[in-house]
This record gives structure tokens, C-alpha cells and sequence, in this order.
């Protein structure tokens, strides 16, 4: 069966999963596309044999629709994945799920409420090789008890509409989904730290941003969001324990010596620096979704846990803030190789 696949938002993102669903990965077609770009929305479609629809509603309720893709701005997620539910198909909503945890736990309750997982989330580093060793050698117990985590997420510049609030709802959500899969634990508390502001940030945003975070099990991590930082798009992550530490590895990249140097390329954007980890996340979706059984990768619940409603409160207080989440509902027991197993 080929998944035929709907697309809320023609983006960066969206086009990029378009190309994937077209010609990269097997048993998917896009057969709908839509964006607030009318025009766009017709070029994009047309370049796929797609047909563009007015509005994302019109996409949901598609007959030649059977799986829906959403790739719109945040702030439009949780109104596309919820129609989506009540349409009772399937739904791949780029992170993040919701803008906050109160439309996050609305999406677990309407999936929960139609008993069966029809959402995964978009974050695509559970699928990524790197990540994948790094948790393979921390549950082997190669490092012993893990007790710290060093991150980085740099970005070389983002645009005018991004606030100092999306370093958290928007940019750490990577991170807080990766460790709480990587360390099998739980962020209870959260500080940020906010150092001098880059020179080339925006005016209204505080930039570099350190965020530290505790697990139920005692591991403090640090994490630096940078989102200007000029030079490349730069994802870092050491897990230090109690008898060695573990790395992840950059992308193999050339080093090349010329001039009287020597040098290492920079990858400039996730497209450059996660494909193959998008490519793993949508065939495991498609697949799941042509066998009618629930997707593997993250969940509704995920997306709620991975929220950064306290990491906000955090950087407007200037306090240390404690994550109250909700007891995570039976139905989100379990999981498989992207990594819902919690
Ligand atoms: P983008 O380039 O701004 O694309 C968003 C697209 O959605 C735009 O074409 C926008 O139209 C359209 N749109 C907005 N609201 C819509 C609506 N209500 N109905 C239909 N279309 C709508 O942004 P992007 O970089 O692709 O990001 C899109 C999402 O993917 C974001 O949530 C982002 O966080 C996520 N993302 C994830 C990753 C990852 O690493 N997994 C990487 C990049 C982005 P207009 O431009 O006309 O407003």
C-alpha cells in the first residue's frame, strides 16, 4: 500500500519532507498539499503531481488523503493535529506538538479518549546514528551511572519572529526529548542562566541563553542555546557518569589542508546535519501508518513532557523552577526503536 500523505505548510521543512516522501523514502506519495501561500502552495504541489487545497482543514478531510503531515508554524500545531484525530487519521506534527502544555495535554486527551496513538512528534534525533551509540554505550553501562550531560545547540542566525521564549518552546525541545530518551529519566527542575547578549542578536532577544536542568535521578545538565552564533549550525552533547564519559560525534565531514591550514567544514542547518535521521523517522512513520499499527517514534506524550513551559518561567523569573507534570496516562506505556520506551 503507498501512504498517500497531506502537507499542512510548505516551509523550509515542508518542502524539505516533501522531497524526502517523494524521492528519498519507499510506500509514500503527497497528494495534498497546503500553505498560507496560495500560489507557493500550487507550485510546491504541482512540482509532486500533488493537488493544493485552501486550507489545512480542507487537507484533514481529503478522501485522498490517508495520513497528514504537519509542518506549519508551532502556533498552528495543536488545532491541525487535534482535527486530525477527530478525523481519526494518523498525524506527523513537527515539533513542537503544541506551544504550551496545556494544548499539549489537550492532544493527549483526545488521542487518549479515541484509543488508539495516531500522533508522532518530530524529533528526529532519536533516529539519529550518533545519538543511537550514544545510548547504546550508557545502558550497556560502558560510562557507569550517568551524573552530568554538557549540551550545545547553536544556531548561526534565526529570524526576527523568533522570541526569547522559543529558545525554549521551539529550539530545547530537541534536547529535553534526546536526554530524557538517552538518560530513561525525567526533568524535575529547571534554571536559566542568561549571559552577556551577542552583539549580532536581535534587539528583543536574550541570546546565549544556559539552561540547567535536573533529572529525577539527580543528573544536572547544562545546556547552551546560542541561536546567533554566526558560524555554524553546531549540536553538542557529552554525557559524563561514573567511570568514563561519551561523546557524540560530529558529522563526518573532510578535513581538508591547504593554504598552510588545516580545515574542517562547518554543516550550516539541520537539513545538512540530521538527513539521514528525517529519512529513518519518515520511513518507520510511513511503514507504521501503511500497517495501520502505532507509530514507533515520539509521542503526544513526548511532545508534552518535552515542553518548555517551565524553562519560560524559568528566564522571565530568573529562578529555579520545578517541572510539574502530569502522571503520564497507561496508554503511553511502552514503545519501540524511536524511543517512546519511557
Ligand atoms: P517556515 O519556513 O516558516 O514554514 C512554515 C510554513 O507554514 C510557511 O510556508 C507558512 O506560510 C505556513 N503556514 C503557517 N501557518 C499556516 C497555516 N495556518 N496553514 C497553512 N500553512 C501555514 O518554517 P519551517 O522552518 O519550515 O518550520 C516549520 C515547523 O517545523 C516549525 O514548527 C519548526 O519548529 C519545525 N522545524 C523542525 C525542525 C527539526 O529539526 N525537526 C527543523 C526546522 C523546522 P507563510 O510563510 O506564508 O506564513
Amino acid at each position: 500500500m503507498t501512504v498517500r500523505i497531506g502537507v499542512i505548510g510548505a516551509g523550509w521543512i515542508g518542502q524539505d519532507h516533501i522531497r524526502r516522501l517523494t524521492h528519498v523514502i519507499t510506500g509514500a506519495e503527497v497528494t495534498a498539499v497546503t500553505d498560507l501561500d496560495a500560489a507557493h502552495a500550487a507550485e510546491v504541489a504541482t512540482g509532486v503531481g500533488a493537488r493544493a487545497l485552501p486550507t489545512g482543514q480542507d487537507v484533514i478531510a481529503a478522501p485522498d488523503v490517508d495520513a497528514v503531515l504537519v509542518t506549519s508554524w508551532g502556533p498552528t500545531h495543536a488545532e491541525y493535529v487535534l482535527a486530525t484525530i477527530a478525523a481519526g487519521k494518523p498525524v506527523f506534527c513537527e515539533k513542537p506538538l503544541a506551544t504550551s502544555a496545556e494544548d499539549c495535554l489537550r492532544i493527549v486527551e483526545a488521542e487518549t479518549a479515541y484509543g488508539r496513538r495516531l500522533v508522532q512528534v518530530g524529533f528526529m534525533r532519536r533516529y539519529d546514528a550518533g545519538y543511537r551509540a550514544m545510548k547504546q554505550v550508557i545502558d550497556a553501562g560502558e560510562i557507569g551511572v550517568p551524573l552530568m550531560v554538557h549540551c550545545a545547540h547553536r544556531n548561526p542566525t534565526v529570524p526576527a519572529s523568533y522570541t526569547s521564549a522559543m529558545a525554549a518552546q521551539d529550539t530545547a525541545v530537541h534536547e529535553i526529548d534526546v536526554l530524557r530518551w538517552l538518560l530513561d529519566d525525567e526533568i524535575v527542575s529547571v534554571q536559566v542562566v542568561t549571559p552577556r547578549r551577542t552583539s549580532k542578536r536581535l534587539e528583543h532577544l536574550q541570546d546565549p541563553q544556559i539552561m540547567l536542568f535536573e533529572t529525577a535521578n539527580g543528573v544536572r545538565i547544562d545546556l547552551e542555546v546560542f541561536v546567533n552564533c554566526q558560524y555554524g549550525y553546531d549540536i553538542q552533547c557529552e554525557t559524563v557518569g561514573e567511570s568514563g564519559l561519551v561523546r557524540l560525534p560530529d558529522p563526518a565531514s573532510p578535513s581538508v589542508r591547504s593554504a598552510g591550514r588545516a580545515d574542517t567544514a562547518v554543516v550550516q542547518d539541520w537539513r545538512e546535519r540530521f538527513p539521514a535521521a528525517f529519512d529513518a523517522e519518515f520511513q518507520e512513520w510511513t511503514a507504521s501508518v501503511a500497517a495501520a499499527t502505532a507509530p514507533t517514534g515520539p509521542s503526544a506524550w513526548d511532545g508534552y513532557a518535552a515542553i518548555g513551559d517551565a524553562t519560560v518561567q524559568a528566564l522571565e523569573s530568573g529562578r529555579i523552577v520545578g517541572v510539574a507534570m502530569k502522571d503520564r496516562p497507561a496508554f503511553y506505556a511502552g514503545g519501540t526503536a524511536g524511543g517512546t520506551a519511557r
